[in-house]
Order: structure tokens, then C-alpha cells, then sequence
């Protein structure tokens, strides 16, 4: 047992591999937007796991059907069938308005897995040449992980010395469609634009209001198929659904609003089972994903019942709770409590994000240690929040805090920058 954050730090320094650089705070508990360490401090969580707690911190409806059903059964492998994955299934297509879903663990599974099927369509349905097959990416991406997907990543951190590298993938820039045009009118063979509606990793980069829809008909115009990763802005993060459903935040009864942006291929996780757990999922219409079939593609956990059970719960607490629209809500007052910060304190340059998934990026001119030093000093006031991409600081609480605590983390925000 641990006795102090200390003790913690030295274990994982010691044993751990160092693929990460966390903030120096050991968490022992967390319940809703709350979170304790070791030594029993009470902080505000803006990160929410990477927005994988969107429900908050040990939600007690998710936590019950967890344990009844980690009680009765939990694996089977697709070997077999089992009798919560058919409802699973039919649950989560309907609530996202797809045909199928193919059901897997991690983010970056959830990636190749899309990968794997638009390359798939792209030689058996488009009828692109073997081998041939390109996908478009955007600048500044983070789709994961593994060895294809930081193929594509223009991060050199996380990719050098990891190649050779998969080929079959083109980048340009995010948020440009003169470029997406142009690499689609010079690639005939392309079969995917694989695109985050709102780069997350990147700190909160939001496209032009009409980028998805245009680059929308762009794919359709080129017979390509666009692949939306919504690991981190879907699962009413943004204040919608989804990011692709725009303005728009009818709490998973979508009835396609003039707003939406139908995805070919939406990419799903974090949320999808409010941090319990790791699920993942692809959803896609059937002229899509019948190009699979048995044995070409799976996964020993992907579709377990202790995970769609999870996840089908995990979805409900977003519908009932309103989730998107208290995102909505309340990520309109962060906006605007920054800004008023903004006013006040040179260090804010700016602020930018929707729904709940927002940034404010520190003026800043040496590395980013000053973000690093805010965040610092946040813990110190009891809100945890991580800089990503060096001066950026992203705040994503988990959707259940309410206008009371939201106000109270924009006092402690604001005590904490304009101390610096
Ligand atoms: N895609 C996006 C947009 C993400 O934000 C992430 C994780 O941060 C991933 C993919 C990868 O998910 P995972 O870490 O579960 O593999």
C-alpha cells in the first residue's frame, strides 16, 4: 500500500517505463468532477482523461452495471456469441443512426480498424488498384499509437526511430480545403479522408464552421470516403453528440439536422464507456462494412459483454443527464470567463474550443514552461489541468459539473493566472 504521492512518483519512476510526464499529483479517488490524492487534497479534474470521463469520475449507474455483469459474465471471444453484444449493437447504431458497428478496445484499434475498411471498399468497391489505395491526413493529427498511425503523424517525438513507416497515407494541411481538393483531384486512388472534427492532441484546433460539411462534399464528389475521428470531441464533449452534428444538441435522438455531417466512418472510444473500462467502436452503413467478413479482422476483448454493457450504459447516463447540453451551457460561460481573463492578464492570448473541450493558449515565449508552471500552480489550487503541445492549456472538466462549480474553477483559474 501507498503511503505518500512520494512513494507512488518513485515506484512508476523506477519500474515504469517513462512514456509519459505527468503532473507531480498521485490520485487515490474520484467521484464525479472531482478528484483526491494520496494525501486526501480535493481537486477540480479539467482533463477528464482525455475526455474518456465525460460522465464523470466513478458514475454510480455505469459502476452498477459494471459489477452485475462483471458478476455474470465478461468474456466469451466472438468464438462464441453472447447475449449482450446482439443488444449492444443494436443500441448503439441506433442511438448514432448507423447500419453496423464494429466493436474493439483501445482509440487507436478503433483508427486501424477504420484504416483497415476504407482501404478494404476502397479495392473492392471503388476499385483502386492493389497496394494502391492512399488516405488523407491532416497536419498535426493524433489518431494514436501504433506503428501505422504515427506513420502519419508529422509529431517527430512520436515518430522518429520507430520506422520503417506504413506508406499510404497523405497529409495537408487541417482546416484547408484547397488542399483537401487538390489531393483528392491528384490521388484518384484515395479511399479515405481521416480527420478529427476538432483537433484535440493538437490543443483544441476548431476549424471553420463549414470545414466538415464541405470537405463532406468533397469526398462525395471524389468517391472517397471520409472517416471521422471523434475519440475525443464525441459523446457531448463539444456541446453536440458529436462534433459532425454541429450546432445541433438533440442528446442522441439525432434526427439529422440540416447541421449534421454524415460521417462514412465514425470513430468512437474514450467515452463510450465513461473511463470504466476500455470499448471502442467503428459505425458505418452496410455498403461499407460488408467489405469485412469473417477472419479479416477482430479482436480477443473487442465486443466482450462487460464492455457493451458498459458502453450501452455509459450512453444512457449522456442521453438522461443531458450531457450536451450542459456541455453547451456551461462551455459558452468558460468562453466567456476567459475572455474577461484575456482582458486582464497579458499572459492570455487566447481562447478558443466548443462545448466543453476548450483551450487557452499562454503567451508564451520560451518553451512552454510558463503553461507547464500554471498548471503547476493550478494543482497547487486545487484544479488539475495538463498543457499539451507546449503553451497550450486544454480545460475539459467532465460534463456533469455544474454553473456553481464551473464558476468556482474560473475563480481559481483567474486567482492562479493573474498571480503569475
Ligand atoms: N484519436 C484521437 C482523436 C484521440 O484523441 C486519441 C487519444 O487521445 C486517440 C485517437 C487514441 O486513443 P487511445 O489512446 O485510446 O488509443
Amino acid at each position: 500500500e501507498i503511503s505518500s504521492s512520494q512513494e507512488a512518483i518513485q515506484l512508476e519512476s523506477k519500474y515504469g517505463a517513462h512514456n509519459y510526464h505527468p503532473l507531480p499529483v498521485v490520485l487515490s479517488k474520484g467521484e464525479g468532477v472531482y478528484l483526491w490524492d494520496v494525501e486526501g487534497k480535493k481537486y477540480f479534474d479539467f482533463l477528464s482523461a482525455y475526455s474518456a470521463v465525460n460522465q464523470g469520475h466513478c458514475h454510480p449507474r455505469i459502476k452498477e452495471a459494471l459489477i452485475e455483469q462483471a458478476g455474470t459474465l465478461t468474456l466469451t471471444s466472438r468464438a462464441f456469441y453472447n447475449d449482450v453484444l446482439g443488444p449492444y449493437e443494436k443500441y448503439i447504431t441506433e442511438y448514432f443512426g448507423f447500419d453496423k458497428v464494429l466493436p474493439m478496445n483501445t482509440g487507436v484499434e478503433a483508427v486501424e480498424t477504420a484504416i483497415k475498411i476504407a482501404r478494404k471498399w476502397g479495392y473492392e468497391k471503388k476499385g483502386v488498384s492493389e497496394q494502391q489505395a492512399k488516405i488523407i491526413v491532416a497536419e498535426d493529427n493524433f489518431h494514436g499509437r501504433t506503428t501505422t498511425v504515427i506513420s502519419f503523424s508529422n509529431d517527430e517525438n512520436a515518430r522518429k526511430n520507430f520506422g520503417p513507416y506504413t506508406p499510404g497515407f497523405i497529409r495537408i494541411p487541417y482546416n484547408d480545403l484547397t488542399a483537401l481538393k487538390a489531393a483528392l483531384a491528384n490521388n484518384p486512388d484515395t479511399v479515405g479522408f481521416l480527420i478529427e472534427p476538432i483537433q484535440g492532441e493538437a490543443g483544441v484546433n476548431t476549424p471553420d464552421a463549414d470545414y466538415m460539411k464541405e470537405a463532406k462534399k468533397l469526398c462525395l464528389e471524389y468517391n472517397t470516403l471520409l472517416l471521422a475521428d471523434e475519440i475525443q470531441t464525441g459523446i457531448a464533449r463539444t456541446g453536440s453528440l458529436l462534433a459532425v452534428c454541429g450546432d445541433c444538441s438533440c442528446e442522441g435522438h439525432c434526427e439529422k439536422q440540416e447541421t449534421y455531417v454524415e460521417p462514412d466512418i465514425l470513430i468512437l472510444g474514450k467515452a463510450l464507456s465513461g473511463g470504466f473500462f476500455p470499448v471502442s467502436a467503428v459505425l458505418a452503413n452496410e455498403t461499407i462494412m460488408d467489405v469485412i467478413h469473417p477472419g479479416q479482422h477482430g479482436s480477443t476483448f473487442g465486443g466482450n459483454p462487460l464492455g457493451a454493457k458498459i458502453a450501452m450504459t455509459a450512453l444512457e447516463v449522456v442521453r438522461d443527464e443531458k450531457l450536451a447540453q450542459n456541455a453547451r451551457a456551461l462551455g459558452k460561460i468558460f468562453r466567456e470567463r476567459m475572455q474577461q481573463l484575456a482582458e486582464k492578464s497579458p499572459l492570455v492570448k487566447l481562447v478558443r474550443g466548443r462545448g466543453l473541450l476548450n483551450a487557452v493558449v499562454i503567451n508564451d515565449s520560451s518553451d512552454g514552461s510558463t503553461a507547464w508552471d500554471i498548471c503547476l500552480a493550478l494543482k497547487d489550487n486545487g484544479l488539475l489541468a495538463k498543457p499539451t503541445h507546449g503553451n497550450i492549456i486544454r480545460f475539459a472538466p467532465p460534463l456533469v459539473m455544474t454553473m456553481e462549480e464551473l464558476h468556482s474553477c474560473c475563480d481559481i483559474i483567474e486567482k492562479t493566472i493573474l498571480a503569475f
